[in-house]
């Protein structure tokens, strides 16, 4: 039962979100009091975000996590994507002190050999990143959807974020992939090439392989371990405790 105010608040706009479309639920947050943050990973889910934002000129900065270790294909679909629709996409980088502090402690590709290390790159090349993309931020727009996973399955448009102190808002929550591919045809959304190739859920290159026929959308990412919720951390909490101490304070 909600009992925190930004539990009653989340609950709130989320019944508020549920009869509207697409575009309609972007306004509504973006009508709302505090900065509202869009971080893009620029998957297909990310791009109908991305484009209902810039089309819809919603009040919406749009933020990207460059990890240092995307695909190719992953960082020109950025550039892409600004050109397109006129956009500017604010990149937040890792620090590089962190980066060398993680390399030292486990090797640059540390991250195969423990669950622990893997958390540590995460929340060096995504989590600290995504803290200052979402400084000063109210609203969190993501493009999780219900259909990703099952530990997704329960996704509600608006939930409370009380360790960032924010409003997670994730307004294509009840969207099919179906639903999802027949958008961007039809509103001719620019998306990356590799998901043709086998790539459903894009991350970084060295976390993200092809999936087989039958597969769950998110088998190939972490392909390597067992636990059936492995995340990056962006959408739990667990993976920050995992970030090694820069020599060097960060910014
Ligand atoms: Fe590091 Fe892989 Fe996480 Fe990217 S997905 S931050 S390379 S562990």
């Amino acid at each position: 039962m909600a009992s925190h105010p930004l539990e009653i608040a989340a609950k709130a706009l989320s019944l508020e979100l549920e009869g509207l479309d697409l575009s309609g639920r972007l306004a509504v947050v973006a009508s709302l009091e505090g900065k509202s943050v869009f971080t893009t990973s620029l998957g297909i889910e990310d791009q109908v975000i991305t484009a209902a934002i810039a089309t819809g000129r919603h009040d919406i900065e749009v933020s990207t996590l460059e990890t240092g270790r995307l695909f190719n294909e992953t960082v020109a679909l950025i550039d892409k994507t600004e050109e397109t629709y006129g956009i500017l996409i604010r990149r937040f980088h890792p620090e590089q002190d962190d980066i060398d502090a993680y390399a030292a402690k486990y090797g640059l590709n540390g991250f195969y050999d423990s669950v622990e290390a893997r958390h540590a790159c995460c929340g060096v090349r995504k989590l600290k990143p995504l803290a200052r993309a979402l400084e000063g931020a109210s609203f969190w727009i993501t493009g999780l959807r219900r259909g990703q996973s099952g530990n997704r399955a329960e996704t509600p448009f608006a939930e409370a974020d009380l360790e960032r102190g924010m409003i997670k808002v994730n307004p294509l929550a009840d969207w099919s992939n179906e639903v999802m591919a027949a958008h961007v045809a039809a509103e001719n959304i620019p998306v990356n090439p590799l998901h043709k190739r086998g790539y459903p859920s894009i991350g970084c290159e060295p976390c993200t392989r092809a999936i087989k026929p039958g597969e769950p959308e998110r088998a190939g990412r972490w392909w390597w371990e067992n636990d059936e919720k492995r995340e990056c951390g962006l959408h739990v909490a667990e993976a920050a405790s995992a970030i090694p101490q820069s020599p060097l304070p960060a910014s």
